[in-house]
């Protein structure tokens, strides 16, 4: 007869509790350690983000006022380098002007319009005569394109010119009341009238703030550091912000005297430049 003791199945129970305890034990310290480690990896992770942005945030600060101390002194260099150009300009060039020949603000407009891509002296040998013939507004709008055409013929684009011309003048009669206005807007809407021309019959004829910018204006300004841009916009942009509206229009007669007389494109003279010393082009 076999007897069956009872005593092993209780101690297996037993034993089999324990372990569940022990096993929940451990998988709790497990959990609680992972979790922690967790916690920590987060903090360590949230704090190096901050610090991070802290820090970026610092250098970005420290570059800007950096950038900004350094454009601060750019701009400062920049404008006692234009200030002294422009003395230099005033010295050489006490009586620059514009030298095209125009006695009233109609012929300054015409002779400006005629200008493009020409110079100066070519158009002042064409203009007696057309002037002559069409003295105002109304005479030159009640001609046609084609009569005109002869009396400006040795100039380059002559055929586009005298259309541009006569319509001009029936613009001006019949918009302006035979008047050449002062307004950039009103000039600009002309035929053959862009910004430069603008420029030119405003600060010439009505002594307006502006600057004109030509072939001259933008090739000086680059060799002598005053713009880098090619664009005559943007060098009129870089120009104007560097001097006072009351030198613009002198400044613009200077800088085409000056190209003119001394810095021609094909042969500058740097040996005989009064501005060679502060010229970052001159060549020895
Ligand atoms: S130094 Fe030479 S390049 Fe400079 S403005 Fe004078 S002529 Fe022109």
């Amino acid at each position: 007869m076999v007897r069956v003791t009872k005593t092993p199945k209780r101690a297996s129970k037993t034993t089999t509790k324990s372990a569940a305890k022990t096993t929940r034990k451990r998988v709790s310290k497990t959990t609680a350690k992972s979790a922690a480690k967790t916690t920590r990896k987060r903090v360590r992770k949230t704090t190096t983000k901050s610090a991070t942005k802290t820090t970026r945030k610092r250098v970005s600060k420290t570059t800007t006022k950096r950038a900004g101390k350094k454009t601060a002194r750019k701009t400062i260099r920049q404008l006692q380098h234009a200030r002294e150009v422009l003395r230099r300009l005033h010295e050489l060039y006490p009586e620059a002007e514009c030298e095209l020949r125009a006695e009233n603000p109609f012929q300054l407009l015409v002779a400006t319009i005629l200008s493009a891509q020409t110079t100066d002296k070519a158009v002042n040998r064409v203009v007696p005569a057309l002037f002559a013939r069409y003295p105002g507004p109304a005479e030159l709008a009640a001609a046609e394109p084609a009569e005109v055409e002869p009396l400006i013929s040795r100039i380059g684009l002559f055929r586009n010119k005298a259309k541009s011309i006569v319509g001009s003048a029936r613009a001006l009669v019949e918009r302006f009341g035979g008047e050449v206005p002062s307004g950039r807007e009103e000039l600009e809407s002309l035929p053959g009238v862009g910004r430069k021309t603008a420029s030119v019959v405003m600060s010439t004829a009505f002594a307006l703030p502006a600057l004109a910018v030509d072939t001259h204006v933008g090739r000086l300004s680059r060799l002598l550091g005053l713009s880098r841009e090619q664009d005559p916009a943007k060098v009129e942009k870089d120009l104007t912000s560097v001097l006072d509206e009351s030198d613009w229009g002198f400044a613009s007669h200077a800088l085409i005297w000056h190209g003119r007389r001394v810095c021609s494109a094909r042969n500058p003279r740097c040996h005989e430049c009064a501005l060679g010393s502060i010229c970052p082009s001159m060549r020895p």
